[in-house]
């Protein structure tokens, strides 16, 4: 009998591969453009770091974890998350000295024994992103927009993205305390682990699946209305920040994230397109964290995506690559030009695409179309009469006439005015 893999473990092959090629090209390019670097920590790590981090009343520390004694006696783990495992790096290698602003981003396999089926796996990937040393809620914003960024790039506008903030050490109890004594009249509708929970971690009921703790806490007391001042203030402007440049996001109260490290801002990106798997991105600040595991008093944000989760959305969104720019050209000298401009521009970086059957101008604007490019460049007789082009950024429904010019369009593409 062929041995087959484990169960939970899935095995990529190359017709899907290109997918999780794109979303991580995309990644190391978007995150790159926000002063983002890569960092590579291992897959297996003390025990200790898990269930000092996450915290011991979570569904993760409990029982998902891949925990095994190894030959030589130690408790270690393979990494359910990447955060705790980057913060560790950072605090071993005193990352701070040289920045405490610290931006790093990480992508890999991570383990958890869950129950698999669509979207949950025991083998599963994150890209993740970290951000340390900032206070200010400029660096919450500036997180959230760069996850939105790179689902925008991808294409993918479904998803949508929640916040909520958790409070912090000073707030927090009185908003535990409140959500206690809403709960004690409605334990014996809580699942079993959340009412084992009840007494050391009564907010995990809040992000529970089981439906009777969703029904029991469909009238819980919001965290927001708990917020202390400070809390408060930075919510308020995390949000501004994000109106500021059109970041769209909803604030739901609910929302208590599965791992005990977070403070104040917590988001998700979530999709109506992958049933109970609705989580493609989460996270949130962790002001205490790097201290607690050790390291300075320094604050840090970040989140992680399912890449699984993201590559299903890839295929119920149907997956095309987006050209930068489609040339669209009317006439023979327009159509020599266009090609011309074309090659030119692919060996300056910028992915082109064209009609080269030269059919009708109605025509090549439905191949731009399906092609869902970025850009269209229209060269028109008369245009071409003047040396200029029509630039036309389909994102935005803005279009100028341009001179035709293989490096200013390639910077126009590239860097596309707001
Ligand atoms: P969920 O609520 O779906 O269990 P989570 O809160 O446990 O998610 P996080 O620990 O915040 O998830 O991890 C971040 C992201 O990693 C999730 O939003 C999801 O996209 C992905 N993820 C988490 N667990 C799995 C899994 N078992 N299989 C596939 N993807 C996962
Ligand atoms: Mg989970």
């Amino acid at each position: 009998m062929a041995i087959t893999g484990i169960k939970g473990f899935n095995d990529i092959l190359p017709n899907e591969v290109e997918k999780w090629q794109h979303i991580e090209n995309t990644a190391r390019r978007v995150f790159g453009l926000y002063g983002f670097s890569e960092i590579r920590i291992p897959i297996l790590e003390k025990t200790e770091l898990f269930a000092r981090s996450i915290g011991d009343a979570t569904d993760i520390v409990e029982k998902e974890m891949y925990s095994f004694t190894d030959k030589g006696d130690n408790r270690v783990t393979m990494r359910p998350e990447g955060t705790a495992g980057v913060i560790r790096s950072f605090i071993e290698h005193k990352l701070h000295a040289q920045d405490q602003v610290a931006k790093l981003y990480y992508m890999g396999p991570m383990f958890r024994y869950e129950r698999p089926q669509k979207g949950r796996y025991r083998q599963f990937h994150q890209i993740g992103a970290e951000l340390t040393g900032v206070t200010d809620p400029m660096a919450d914003a500036q997180v959230l927009t760069m996850l939105c960024h790179f689902f925008a790039e991808l294409g993918l506008t479904e998803p949508s993205l929640q916040i909520n903030s958790l409070g912090c050490p000073e707030c927090r109890p009185a908003y535990r305390q409140k959500l206690k004594d809403f709960l004690r009249s409605r334990l014996d509708s809580l699942c079993d682990d959340c009412r084992r929970r009840y007494e050391t971690n009564p907010l995990r009921a809040l992000d529970c699946k089981s439906t009777g703790c969703k029904e029991a806490t469909a009238d819980a007391p919001s965290v927001l209305d708990s917020l202390c001042a400070g809390c408060a203030e930075h919510f308020v402007k995390t949000q501004q920040y994000l109106k500021e440049t059109g970041t769209a996001y909803e604030i739901n109260p609910r929302m208590v994230r599965g791992l005990d490290y977070y403070t104040r801002t917590t988001f998700e990106l979530v999709t109506g397109l992958l049933g109970a798997q609705s989580a493609v991105a989460a996270g949130g600040r962790y002001d205490s964290l790097i201290e607690e595991l050790g390291g300075p008093a320094l604050p840090g944000i970040g989140f992680a995506m399912g890449v699984e989760r993201v590559v299903l959305l890839l295929a119920e969104q149907e997956f095309r690559k987006r050209p930068d720019i489609f040339i669209a050209a009317l006439g023979e000298p327009a159509r020599k030009e266009a090609y011309r401009l074309m090659c030119e521009l692919q060996r300056l970086d910028v992915s082109v695409e064209m009609d080269y059957e030269g059919k009708s101008l109605k025509s090549q604007m439905r191949r731009a179309d399906k092609f869902r490019s970025r850009f269209t460049l229209i060269i028109g007789e008369d245009e071409l009469g003047r040396g200029n082009a029509v630039l036309k950024n389909m994102d935005e429904g803005v279009q100028e006439e341009i001179p035709i010019g293989a490096q200013e369009i390639a910077g126009r593409v590239k860097y596309p005015a707001r």
